[in-house]
Protein backbone atom coordinates (compact mmCIF):
# COMPACT_ATOMS: atom_id res chain seq x y z
CA UNK A 1 0.00 0.00 0.00
CA UNK A 2 1.22 3.57 -0.42
CA UNK A 3 1.98 6.89 1.25
CA UNK A 4 -1.80 6.88 2.32
CA UNK A 5 -0.71 11.30 2.79
CA UNK A 6 -2.87 13.50 0.18
CA UNK A 7 -4.62 16.47 -0.73
CA UNK A 8 -8.61 16.27 -1.69
CA UNK A 9 -9.91 18.75 -3.55
CA UNK A 10 -13.58 19.43 -3.30
CA UNK A 11 -14.61 20.95 -6.45
CA UNK A 12 -18.40 21.96 -5.28
CA UNK A 13 -17.05 23.76 -2.53
CA UNK A 14 -14.87 25.54 -5.03
CA UNK A 15 -18.15 26.23 -7.52
CA UNK A 16 -19.79 27.41 -3.94
CA UNK A 17 -17.30 29.66 -3.34
CA UNK A 18 -17.35 31.20 -6.71
CA UNK A 19 -20.99 31.78 -6.31
CA UNK A 20 -20.25 34.17 -3.25
CA UNK A 21 -18.15 36.06 -5.55
CA UNK A 22 -20.64 36.52 -7.70
CA UNK A 23 -23.36 37.10 -5.06
CA UNK A 24 -21.12 40.01 -3.25
CA UNK A 25 -19.62 41.43 -6.87
CA UNK A 26 -23.04 40.91 -9.35
CA UNK A 27 -21.81 43.39 -11.83
CA UNK A 28 -18.25 42.57 -11.95
CA UNK A 29 -16.28 40.08 -14.71
CA UNK A 30 -14.14 37.87 -12.63
CA UNK A 31 -10.53 37.27 -12.98
CA UNK A 32 -9.76 34.03 -10.49
CA UNK A 33 -6.35 34.17 -9.00
CA UNK A 34 -5.03 30.37 -9.93
CA UNK A 35 -0.84 31.73 -9.51
CA UNK A 36 1.37 29.57 -7.34
CA UNK A 37 -0.13 26.30 -8.72
CA UNK A 38 -3.55 27.38 -7.92
CA UNK A 39 -2.54 28.18 -4.19
CA UNK A 40 -1.56 24.42 -4.10
CA UNK A 41 -4.72 22.84 -4.99
CA UNK A 42 -3.66 22.41 -8.96
CA UNK A 43 -4.19 25.09 -11.16
CA UNK A 44 -5.02 22.87 -14.21
CA UNK A 45 -8.21 21.81 -12.15
CA UNK A 46 -8.88 24.44 -10.90
CA UNK A 47 -8.89 26.44 -14.27
CA UNK A 48 -11.09 23.86 -15.53
CA UNK A 49 -13.48 23.83 -12.87
CA UNK A 50 -13.87 27.37 -13.13
CA UNK A 51 -13.55 28.21 -17.08
CA UNK A 52 -17.22 28.43 -18.15
CA UNK A 53 -17.96 30.66 -14.68
CA UNK A 54 -15.18 33.20 -15.01
CA UNK A 55 -14.12 35.84 -17.36
CA UNK A 56 -9.89 35.72 -17.22
CA UNK A 57 -7.61 34.11 -14.80
CA UNK A 58 -4.40 35.50 -13.50
CA UNK A 59 -1.17 33.80 -12.86
CA UNK A 60 2.34 35.02 -11.62
CA UNK A 61 4.13 34.61 -14.85
CA UNK A 62 4.64 33.28 -18.18
CA UNK A 63 5.53 30.09 -16.86
CA UNK A 64 2.43 29.96 -15.03
CA UNK A 65 0.36 30.53 -17.97
CA UNK A 66 2.32 28.11 -20.37
CA UNK A 67 0.68 25.24 -17.98
CA UNK A 68 -2.74 26.30 -18.38
CA UNK A 69 -2.55 26.89 -21.68
CA UNK A 70 -0.76 23.67 -22.35
CA UNK A 71 -3.76 21.85 -20.88
CA UNK A 72 -6.16 23.40 -23.24
CA UNK A 73 -7.41 26.39 -20.94
CA UNK A 74 -8.80 28.90 -23.57
CA UNK A 75 -10.19 32.01 -21.71
CA UNK A 76 -7.65 35.40 -21.29
CA UNK A 77 -5.09 34.82 -18.24
CA UNK A 78 -3.16 37.97 -17.10
CA UNK A 79 0.71 37.96 -15.88
CA UNK A 80 0.27 39.81 -12.80
CA UNK A 81 3.87 40.31 -12.86
CA UNK A 82 3.90 41.55 -16.62
CA UNK A 83 7.20 40.06 -18.06
CA UNK A 84 10.74 40.01 -17.45
CA UNK A 85 12.82 40.18 -20.32
CA UNK A 86 11.67 41.43 -23.97
CA UNK A 87 11.71 37.94 -25.68
CA UNK A 88 9.04 36.66 -23.54
CA UNK A 89 6.47 39.11 -25.68
CA UNK A 90 5.94 36.80 -28.96
CA UNK A 91 5.53 34.14 -27.16
CA UNK A 92 2.92 36.16 -24.95
CA UNK A 93 1.56 37.62 -27.94
CA UNK A 94 1.68 33.72 -29.37
CA UNK A 95 -0.79 32.23 -26.45
CA UNK A 96 -2.60 35.31 -26.34
CA UNK A 97 -1.65 36.58 -22.90
CA UNK A 98 -2.25 39.98 -20.99
CA UNK A 99 -0.18 41.85 -18.83
CA UNK A 100 0.35 43.55 -16.35
CA UNK A 101 2.59 46.67 -16.81
CA UNK A 102 4.65 48.68 -14.32
CA UNK A 103 7.71 49.87 -15.03
CA UNK A 104 9.11 52.12 -17.95
CA UNK A 105 11.68 49.43 -18.91
CA UNK A 106 8.79 46.97 -19.48
CA UNK A 107 7.57 49.84 -21.44
CA UNK A 108 10.31 50.40 -23.60
CA UNK A 109 10.42 46.97 -24.70
CA UNK A 110 6.96 47.38 -26.07
CA UNK A 111 7.54 50.16 -27.77
CA UNK A 112 10.51 48.59 -29.31
CA UNK A 113 8.64 44.99 -30.06
CA UNK A 114 7.75 43.80 -33.89
CA UNK A 115 5.04 41.29 -32.31
CA UNK A 116 2.61 40.50 -34.53
CA UNK A 117 -0.54 41.64 -32.56
CA UNK A 118 -1.22 44.06 -30.42
CA UNK A 119 -0.34 43.20 -26.37
CA UNK A 120 -3.72 43.62 -23.84
CA UNK A 121 -2.56 45.70 -21.30
CA UNK A 122 -3.36 46.39 -17.52
CA UNK A 123 -1.65 49.58 -16.56
CA UNK A 124 -0.89 49.16 -13.04
CA UNK A 125 -0.69 52.17 -10.71
CA UNK A 126 0.67 52.45 -6.96
CA UNK A 127 -1.50 53.59 -4.71
CA UNK A 128 -0.34 53.02 -1.65
CA UNK A 129 1.03 49.41 -1.29
CA UNK A 130 4.54 50.73 -2.41
CA UNK A 131 5.50 47.52 -4.04
CA UNK A 132 4.70 47.50 -7.86
CA UNK A 133 3.09 50.40 -10.67
CA UNK A 134 3.18 53.96 -11.18
CA UNK A 135 2.78 56.48 -9.03
CA UNK A 136 -0.71 58.15 -9.96
CA UNK A 137 0.99 61.34 -11.04
CA UNK A 138 2.53 59.08 -13.69
CA UNK A 139 -0.33 57.09 -14.90
CA UNK A 140 -1.89 60.01 -17.51
CA UNK A 141 1.34 60.61 -19.44
CA UNK A 142 2.37 56.96 -19.90
CA UNK A 143 -1.64 55.85 -20.71
CA UNK A 144 -1.40 58.66 -23.26
CA UNK A 145 1.87 57.08 -24.91
CA UNK A 146 0.31 53.58 -24.99
CA UNK A 147 -2.61 54.65 -26.36
CA UNK A 148 -0.90 55.55 -29.43
CA UNK A 149 1.38 52.45 -29.64
CA UNK A 150 0.35 50.22 -32.37
CA UNK A 151 2.03 47.19 -30.43
CA UNK A 152 -1.06 48.04 -28.02
CA UNK A 153 -4.65 46.76 -27.98
CA UNK A 154 -7.75 48.37 -26.95
CA UNK A 155 -8.82 48.95 -24.38
CA UNK A 156 -5.84 49.41 -21.84
CA UNK A 157 -7.08 49.10 -18.57
CA UNK A 158 -6.50 50.08 -15.20
CA UNK A 159 -5.02 47.73 -12.12
CA UNK A 160 -4.01 48.31 -8.56
CA UNK A 161 -3.50 46.34 -5.01
CA UNK A 162 -4.93 47.04 -1.36
CA UNK A 163 -2.11 46.47 0.87
CA UNK A 164 -4.52 46.65 3.71
CA UNK A 165 -7.77 45.02 3.08
CA UNK A 166 -7.62 41.94 5.04
CA UNK A 167 -8.08 44.60 8.11
CA UNK A 168 -12.01 46.01 8.31
CA UNK A 169 -10.78 49.00 10.52
CA UNK A 170 -7.53 49.93 8.47
CA UNK A 171 -8.36 53.12 6.63
CA UNK A 172 -5.85 52.57 3.99
CA UNK A 173 -8.06 50.59 1.78
CA UNK A 174 -10.32 53.87 2.19
CA UNK A 175 -7.37 55.84 0.80
CA UNK A 176 -6.47 53.57 -1.85
CA UNK A 177 -9.93 53.40 -3.44
CA UNK A 178 -10.10 57.02 -3.79
CA UNK A 179 -6.93 57.44 -5.37
CA UNK A 180 -7.46 54.44 -7.92
CA UNK A 181 -11.11 55.53 -8.47
CA UNK A 182 -10.33 59.12 -9.04
CA UNK A 183 -7.97 58.11 -11.92
CA UNK A 184 -10.47 55.55 -13.72
CA UNK A 185 -12.72 58.10 -13.76
CA UNK A 186 -10.81 60.63 -14.86
CA UNK A 187 -9.67 58.62 -17.71
CA UNK A 188 -12.52 56.34 -18.22
CA UNK A 189 -10.66 53.28 -18.23
CA UNK A 190 -11.85 49.81 -17.04
CA UNK A 191 -10.40 48.93 -13.63
CA UNK A 192 -9.86 46.47 -11.33
CA UNK A 193 -9.14 46.65 -7.42
CA UNK A 194 -10.57 43.91 -5.55
CA UNK A 195 -8.62 41.34 -4.21
CA UNK A 196 -10.31 38.47 -2.10
CA UNK A 197 -10.93 40.75 0.83
CA UNK A 198 -12.03 43.52 -1.20
CA UNK A 199 -14.84 41.76 -2.31
CA UNK A 200 -16.29 40.55 0.42
CA UNK A 201 -15.36 43.74 2.71
CA UNK A 202 -15.37 46.52 0.28
CA UNK A 203 -17.86 46.94 -1.96
CA UNK A 204 -16.44 50.64 -2.88
CA UNK A 205 -13.50 48.25 -4.45
CA UNK A 206 -15.27 46.55 -6.87
CA UNK A 207 -15.26 48.53 -9.70
CA UNK A 208 -15.12 46.91 -13.37
CA UNK A 209 -13.33 43.67 -12.72
CA UNK A 210 -12.51 41.31 -9.12
CA UNK A 211 -9.65 39.67 -8.45
CA UNK A 212 -10.54 36.95 -5.92
CA UNK A 213 -7.80 34.57 -4.75
CA UNK A 214 -7.64 33.16 -1.05
CA UNK A 215 -11.56 32.93 -0.93
CA UNK A 216 -12.16 30.74 -3.53
CA UNK A 217 -10.03 28.22 -1.89
CA UNK A 218 -12.45 28.54 0.95
CA UNK A 219 -10.23 30.47 3.22
CA UNK A 220 -10.99 33.60 4.93
CA UNK A 221 -9.35 36.87 3.62
CA UNK A 222 -9.58 38.44 7.14
CA UNK A 223 -7.78 38.72 10.36
CA UNK A 224 -8.72 36.41 12.78
CA UNK A 225 -11.88 34.78 11.15
CA UNK A 226 -12.51 31.46 9.20
CA UNK A 227 -13.88 30.30 6.20
CA UNK A 228 -17.26 29.43 7.85
CA UNK A 229 -17.42 33.46 9.03
CA UNK A 230 -17.44 34.46 5.28
CA UNK A 231 -19.53 32.08 3.82
CA UNK A 232 -16.85 30.05 2.23
CA UNK A 233 -16.18 26.62 2.20
CA UNK A 234 -12.83 24.99 2.26
CA UNK A 235 -11.50 23.31 -1.06
CA UNK A 236 -8.39 21.77 0.02
CA UNK A 237 -8.80 18.81 3.14
CA UNK A 238 -4.87 17.58 3.88
CA UNK A 239 -5.42 13.96 5.10
CA UNK A 240 -3.44 10.77 5.85
CA UNK A 241 -3.62 7.80 8.24
CA UNK A 242 -1.90 6.70 11.05
CA UNK A 243 0.81 4.76 10.13
CA UNK A 244 1.99 3.13 13.46
CA UNK A 245 0.75 3.26 17.48
CA UNK A 246 3.22 2.75 20.66
CA UNK A 247 2.80 3.26 24.27
CA UNK A 248 5.15 5.09 25.70
CA UNK A 249 6.09 5.14 29.64
CA UNK A 250 6.01 8.10 31.76
CA UNK A 251 8.73 10.65 31.42
CA UNK A 252 10.07 9.01 27.87
CA UNK A 253 11.18 11.68 25.49
CA UNK A 254 8.95 12.32 21.81
CA UNK A 255 10.57 13.63 18.72
CA UNK A 256 13.68 15.11 17.65
CA UNK A 257 15.21 17.21 20.19
CA UNK A 258 13.26 15.36 23.01
CA UNK A 259 10.89 18.42 23.49
CA UNK A 260 8.07 16.85 24.98
CA UNK A 261 8.04 13.91 27.88
CA UNK A 262 5.25 11.94 28.03
CA UNK A 263 3.51 12.92 31.37
CA UNK A 264 2.24 9.15 31.64
CA UNK A 265 2.32 5.98 30.46
CA UNK A 266 0.39 6.83 27.26
CA UNK A 267 -0.64 5.94 23.65
CA UNK A 268 0.75 8.16 20.68
CA UNK A 269 0.25 7.49 17.22
CA UNK A 270 2.77 8.33 13.98
CA UNK A 271 1.32 10.18 10.82
CA UNK A 272 3.29 10.06 7.39
CA UNK A 273 3.65 13.66 7.03
CA UNK A 274 6.17 16.47 7.60
CA UNK A 275 7.20 19.62 6.80
CA UNK A 276 8.67 17.99 3.25
CA UNK A 277 4.78 17.43 2.79
CA UNK A 278 4.13 21.01 3.40
CA UNK A 279 3.06 20.65 7.10
CA UNK A 280 4.25 23.46 8.95
CA UNK A 281 7.65 22.68 10.76
CA UNK A 282 6.77 25.74 13.42
CA UNK A 283 2.89 23.92 14.20
CA UNK A 284 4.04 23.72 17.87
CA UNK A 285 2.86 20.59 20.36
CA UNK A 286 -0.70 21.13 21.04
CA UNK A 287 -1.68 21.70 17.38
CA UNK A 288 -4.89 20.05 17.16
CA UNK A 289 -5.29 17.30 14.06
CA UNK A 290 -8.26 15.03 13.93
CA UNK A 291 -8.13 11.39 14.52
CA UNK A 292 -11.66 9.62 13.32
CA UNK A 293 -12.76 13.11 12.83
CA UNK A 294 -12.12 13.96 16.73
CA UNK A 295 -9.20 16.42 17.65
CA UNK A 296 -5.60 15.59 19.37
CA UNK A 297 -2.86 17.36 20.31
CA UNK A 298 0.82 17.51 18.29
CA UNK A 299 2.99 16.58 19.99
CA UNK A 300 7.36 17.13 19.55
CA UNK A 301 8.74 18.74 16.82
CA UNK A 302 7.45 18.44 13.26
CA UNK A 303 9.56 16.09 11.52
CA UNK A 304 10.42 16.09 7.90
CA UNK A 305 8.07 13.28 6.92
CA UNK A 306 6.24 12.68 10.23
CA UNK A 307 4.33 13.94 12.92
CA UNK A 308 3.49 12.67 16.32
CA UNK A 309 0.19 12.96 18.29
CA UNK A 310 -1.10 12.15 21.50
CA UNK A 311 -3.85 9.73 21.34
CA UNK A 312 -5.01 9.40 24.81
CA UNK A 313 -8.39 10.94 24.10
CA UNK A 314 -8.58 8.25 21.18
CA UNK A 315 -7.51 4.77 23.26
CA UNK A 316 -9.26 2.89 20.65
CA UNK A 317 -7.07 4.33 17.75
CA UNK A 318 -5.69 1.51 15.25
CA UNK A 319 -3.60 1.70 12.29
CA UNK A 320 -5.05 3.36 9.28
CA UNK A 321 -7.06 5.63 11.01
CA UNK A 322 -8.05 8.34 9.38
CA UNK A 323 -6.10 11.75 9.72
CA UNK A 324 -7.09 15.47 8.77
CA UNK A 325 -4.61 18.10 8.89
CA UNK A 326 -6.79 20.82 7.87
CA UNK A 327 -9.80 20.96 6.23
CA UNK A 328 -13.64 21.51 6.74
CA UNK A 329 -13.84 20.20 9.98
CA UNK A 330 -10.45 21.95 10.98
CA UNK A 331 -9.80 24.87 9.65
CA UNK A 332 -6.44 26.03 7.85
CA UNK A 333 -6.60 29.20 9.50
CA UNK A 334 -6.45 27.80 12.74
CA UNK A 335 -3.34 25.69 11.85
CA UNK A 336 -1.42 28.87 10.49
CA UNK A 337 -2.14 31.17 12.98
CA UNK A 338 -0.65 28.59 15.52
CA UNK A 339 2.06 28.10 13.31
CA UNK A 340 3.15 31.67 13.27
CA UNK A 341 2.17 32.17 9.49
CA UNK A 342 -0.95 32.59 7.11
CA UNK A 343 -2.95 30.05 5.16
CA UNK A 344 -1.68 31.69 1.85
CA UNK A 345 1.90 29.95 2.92
CA UNK A 346 0.69 26.72 4.30
CA UNK A 347 -1.70 25.99 1.05
CA UNK A 348 0.75 27.00 -1.25
CA UNK A 349 3.76 24.72 0.54
CA UNK A 350 1.95 21.72 0.20
CA UNK A 351 4.55 20.05 -1.88
CA UNK A 352 4.49 17.37 -5.03
CA UNK A 353 4.98 14.52 -2.74
CA UNK A 354 1.07 15.31 -1.88
CA UNK A 355 -1.37 13.55 -4.18
CA UNK A 356 -3.82 15.92 -5.11
CA UNK A 357 -7.07 13.83 -4.99
C1 LIG B 1 -2.55 37.33 -5.40
C2 LIG B 1 -3.22 38.52 -5.93
C3 LIG B 1 -4.61 38.67 -5.85
C4 LIG B 1 -5.50 37.72 -5.09
O1 LIG B 1 -5.38 38.01 -3.70
P1 LIG B 1 -6.24 37.20 -2.61
O2 LIG B 1 -5.91 37.88 -1.33
O3 LIG B 1 -5.73 35.80 -2.65
O4 LIG B 1 -7.65 37.30 -3.02
C5 LIG B 1 -5.17 39.76 -6.50
N1 LIG B 1 -4.40 40.67 -7.14
C6 LIG B 1 -3.06 40.56 -7.20
C7 LIG B 1 -2.28 41.60 -7.91
C8 LIG B 1 -2.42 39.50 -6.59
O5 LIG B 1 -1.09 39.41 -6.63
Amino acid sequence: MSRPTNAFIDSGALRANLQRVKDCAPEQSIMAVVKANGYGHGAVKIANTLESEVDAFAVCCLQEALVLRDAGIKLPIVLLEGFFQAEELEIIVEHQLQIVLHTPKQFEAIVQSQVEQPIHIWLKVDTGMHRLGFSPTEIEPIYKLLSQCQQVADPIRLMSHLSCADDLKDNTTKQQTQIFLDLARNLNLEASLANSAGVLGWSQTHANWVRPGIMLYGVSPFLNSVAQDDGLQPVMQLQSSLMSIKRCRKGEAIGYGATWHCPQTMPIGIIPIGYADGYPRHAPSGTPILVNGRRVPLIGRVSMDMIIVDLRNQPNARVGDPVILWGKNLPVEEIASLSGTIAYELLTHVSNRVQLS
